[in-house]
């Protein structure tokens, strides 16, 4: 498989089949990718060097058929696949520059990537080694953001130190809630939470992918988040859609992984409601959230959306510009791909 501008990602995958000249077009986008994991995305080129032979017709979850049984079997996969590779700051390193380089060949310029605390607990590796490990990584032509993703019941013992010290780490850029949804929302999330936004850090939260529109409700009334990691579900609640909508907070949509994680109601990429979301006003990017685990790439995401849902070639340029309206990132580079994506929205709609 590749995207269209030469890398090969993942052999055994071919989900979707652009025509040469939908190709060019996602190519030419400038892109951003503000939703990806890098444990989730690790390459399996560094899975086959740490395990040998392992898995000589590669990871079964390329298939296009392949769909997890829930995100628990996700979770088995994922420490199947990923434990024992980032054990050190250079295998994030490695990781990430992979991983980074794949954006940016896909004419990416903004990335905000992130890592599990967990990988801290061992105490193999500091936080902001790890943060530099990955920003040192980043090609030269692409910004990076760093954010440190914790479970719902990550603080406690050593996650506790290291969910409290990281508000103090530089360069670490936010933070993200991700794991089980369904565990409950304990109250010292709301109280770090508000700690990390008086620090300076960015807030995000992945809700509303398997727990209902509520879910999203609360995290951003109790966390302040107004960036929602999925957010998909938020479609059942036409309340919630309007308030969306309204406030301008916006939705990290990884459609691939919604219908290989069979999230509800996405049994084919045609249910996926990022259509409505994005009818309704609601400020939605797109991303692909674990390449590892889900075998995609980011251009795929856009090709998904053209050819499952109708986005026409002016809706993929707005989805791409959603990206830079809400990246924190001051510079006349943001400015220049604005600037180049309005003019391509004026052109494919001359009403
Ligand atoms: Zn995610």
């Amino acid at each position: 498989m590749t995207c269209g501008c030469g890398s090969v990602f993942a052999e055994d995958v071919d989900m979707y089949d652009p025509s040469p000249e939908l190709s060019k077009f996602v190519q030419s986008l400038p892109k951003t990718e503000t939703h990806i994991h890098l444990e989730g995305s690790c390459p399996f080129e560094m899975i086959d060097r740490a395990f040998p032979g392992k898995y000589p017709d590669g990871p079964p979850m390329w298939a296009d058929e392949f769909r997890y049984k829930s995100f628990y079997e996700f979770m088995d996969y994922y420490v199947e696949f990923c434990e024992g590779v980032f054990t050190s700051a250079e295998a994030y390193h490695d990781c990430a520059k992979k991983v980074l380089a794949d954006c940016a060949s896909q004419n990416c310029k903004y990335v905000e990537t992130s890592f599990h605390v967990g990988s801290l607990y061992s105490g193999a590796i500091a936080g902001p080694e790890l943060v530099d490990a990955v920003l040192s990584a980043a090609p030269e032509d692409l910004e990076v953001r760093v954010v440190m993703g914790m479970r719902h019941n990550d603080y406690e013992g050593i996650g506790k130190e290291i969910i409290d010290d990281c508000l103090f780490w530089e360069r670490l850029w936010g933070i993200d809630l991700h794991g089980p949804e369904d565990y409950p929302l304990e109250p010292w999330t709301a109280e770090v939470w508000k700690a990390a936004g008086a620090a300076g850090k960015f807030l995000k939260a992945h809700a509303g992918e398997f727990m209902p529109a509520s879910f999203v409700k609360r995290c951003i009334d109790e966390l302040g988040t107004r960036r929602i990691q999925h957010g998909v579900r938020s479609v059942e609640d036409p309340e919630l859609v309007a308030f969306l909508a309204r406030e301008g907070i916006a939705l990290d949509v990884c459609p691939i992984s919604n219908l290989k994680l069979a999230v509800e109601g996405i049994k084919t990429m045609s249910d996926h409601p990022i259509r409505q979301l994005f009818d309704a006003g609601v400020t939605c990017t797109i991303n692909s959230d674990d390449t590892l685990m889900f075998g995609n790439y980011l251009s795929e995401e856009y090709y998904a959306l053209h050819q499952d849902l109708g986005f026409s070639e002016q809706e993929l340029a707005r989805i791409a510009l959603n990206g830079f309206l809400v990246a924190d990132w001051d510079s006349p580079k943001k400015d220049d791909c604005i600037a180049e994506l309005t003019a391509i929205i004026e052109e494919k709609d001359p009403s």
